[in-house]
């Protein structure tokens, strides 16, 4: 068995000339994100959620061509530096819902399309409103052997239980059974999560939704697996002959852009410990955050983890730390690597030597999950207290 960092909701900016997602970065194209962005996060495992699109498939076969990506016996794709390329599609399902379909091979994506060209507007770009309802997305995944997930599951925004339902059941019925994961998106984690029963039942996955370079990997897995394949894959997602999600890696919850309700008129953020969702000042709706609407939805009061729930670890990408500055990055990066090697495995007494130790010292709290943040709110990301903002 081996460990793995996966992030695994990454999407394609641009490709073969083309834009495939408007709000994310032209430097986001497929060789971009294969050869360099990866090893720079140092990630083993990245799942691209814009498959759907002909154009990133017809990126996915140049690079084939050019050997920088080999598919295995099974349909797996291996790049030459021996990261695994998953291959997703995030979809709109009819009822304005979010999910993710990752599928086994070219072949499945090729039929995904197919199928997609006459229940989608434009195929070519990401994230497609479809025709179809939920349940029968999940039937063509199960169709096509995928695996089905719950996208950025409690976000206001297109998220299952953010906008949708206060249960996965009501909308699924019994194909609720055939969800393999629920991805817990920037502004939750496994503590919110688990307060609500029925998540007992899936695998939480913690990635980055990333449209822009600097936030690939800002949220990740660390699975372990007896190598690089869907199938394995889907069986750590199922816990099955030792394969497992070991730990989640994301966001502080606070740090989220969307934690607390907010009102765009009166720019306030909602203050109280109880869940709110009309503004004190105007008395209209306010855009709910994803804290008062897990309050609002929730069985327990504290978290209930199933057994073998794995720790979800607070944290920051490494330009949210103060005083890390591009000079640091640049030093920390050429004497340890990747920044999931600098977060998580490098010396510290060796960064020491190197940096200074004020940017060493809030590297420990983040690995002790003692980092102190500024909360976030009203579409602004939260900051990283200063140590010396305590005084
Ligand atoms: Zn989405
Ligand atoms: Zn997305």
């Amino acid at each position: 068995m081996q460990l793995y960092y996966a992030d695994l909701h990454v999407h394609i900016g641009r490709a073969q000339g083309r834009k495939i997602k408007v709000t994310a970065s032209d430097k986001m194209n497929l060789a971009y994100i294969l050869k360099q962005g990866v090893l720079e996060k140092g990630l083993q495992m990245v799942g691209i959620v814009d498959c759907g699109s002909p154009m990133v498939l017809q990126d996915i076969e140049e690079l084939i061509e050019e050997g920088e990506l080999r598919p295995t016996r099974n349909g797996d794709l291996i790049s030459r530096r021996g990261v695994m390329l998953l291959l997703g599609v995030e979809i709109e399902s009819r009822e304005g819902v979010h999910f993710i379909v990752y599928l086994p091979d070219l072949e499945a994506v090729k039929t995904w399309q197919k199928i997609m060209q006459r229940k989608v507007t434009n195929p070519i770009l990401s994230t497609q409103k479809t025709s179809m309802g939920a349940t029968e997305l999940i039937d063509l995944a199960a169709v096509l052997r995928g695996i089905f997930v719950v996208a950025h599951a409690f976000t206001p925004h297109r998220g299952a239980y953010g906008c949708w339902v206060y249960r996965l059941y009501e909308g699924l019925g019994q194909r609720v059974h055939h969800v393999m994961a629920i991805e817990l998106g920037l502004s939750a984690d496994t503590d919110m999560a688990d307060t609500i029963k029925e998540t007992r039942n899936y695998a939480f996955l913690s990635n980055s939704d990333a449209h822009s370079p600097a936030n690939l990997a800002r949220e990740y897995n660390l699975l372990r697996m007896g190598g690089l394949s869907f199938a394995e894959f889907r069986m750590a997602l199922t816990g099955e002959k030792g394969r497992r999600i070991m730990a989640n890696y994301g966001m502080h919850p606070l740090l989220g852009k969307y934690h607390r309700s907010y009102c765009p008129q009166c720019r306030v953020i909602a203050q109280t410990d109880q869940a709110t969702f009309t503004c004190d000042i105007c008395g209209e709706q306010m855009i709910p955050g994803v804290w008062d609407r897990i309050l609002a939805i929730r069985d327990y009061d504290i978290p209930h983890h199933p057994i073998g729930r794995p720790p979800y670890h607070y944290r920051v990408p490494l330009h949210f730390i103060p005083e890390l500055g591009p000079k640091t990055y640049a030093r920390l990066r050429r004497a340890f690597g990747s920044e999931i090697q600098i977060m998580e495995h490098a010396d510290l007494e060796m960064m020491r030597r190197i940096v200074k130790p004020s940017v060493v010292h809030y590297i420990e709290k983040m690995r002790n999950n003692e980092l102190e943040i500024i909360p976030g709110g009203g579409g602004y990301y939260g900051k990283v207290k200063k140590s010396d903002d305590d005084h």
